[in-house]
């Protein structure tokens, strides 16, 4: 269940003050909809990034999983979810192979 009400039509968002870039949800994640991304700014030098939110099927398992509540779900009343796919599934073994960090030239399966 979501704490927070939803920007509008947005599936899934992240409070980035509280983020630590744990890579928890991206790990979490079965349909390739986070990754991490490259940020000099941060302790761990990275910051959670929502690569394909179009994708997201609401599952809440990032919601659920995220030790310093900081990433948010869209209720299925605020937000038409997309059902997983295989390719939603291929990027996300993409994004687990490669540290937690979509490759930058992921060439998405049809
Ligand atoms: S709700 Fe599920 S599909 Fe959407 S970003 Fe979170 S873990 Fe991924
Ligand atoms: S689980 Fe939470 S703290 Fe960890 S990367 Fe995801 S949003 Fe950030």
């Amino acid at each position: 269940m979501s704490t927070m009400t939803a920007p509008e039509n947005t599936p899934v968002w992240v409070n980035t003050a509280r983020c630590k870039a744990c890579d928890i949800c991206v790990d979490a994640c079965p349909a390739g909809v986070l990754s991490m991304k490259p940020d000099a700014g941060t302790v761990l030098g990275a910051m959670i990034e929502i690569v394909t939110p179009d994708a997201c099927i609401g599952c809440n398992e990032c919601e659920l999983s995220c030790p310093d509540f900081a990433i948010y779900v869209a209720t299925k009343k605020e937000y038409k979810f997309a059902k997983l796919t295989d390719s939603s599934k291929a990027r996300q073994e993409a994004i687990v192979a490669n540290g937690y960090r979509l490759p930058t030239d992921y060439k998405e399966a049809n």
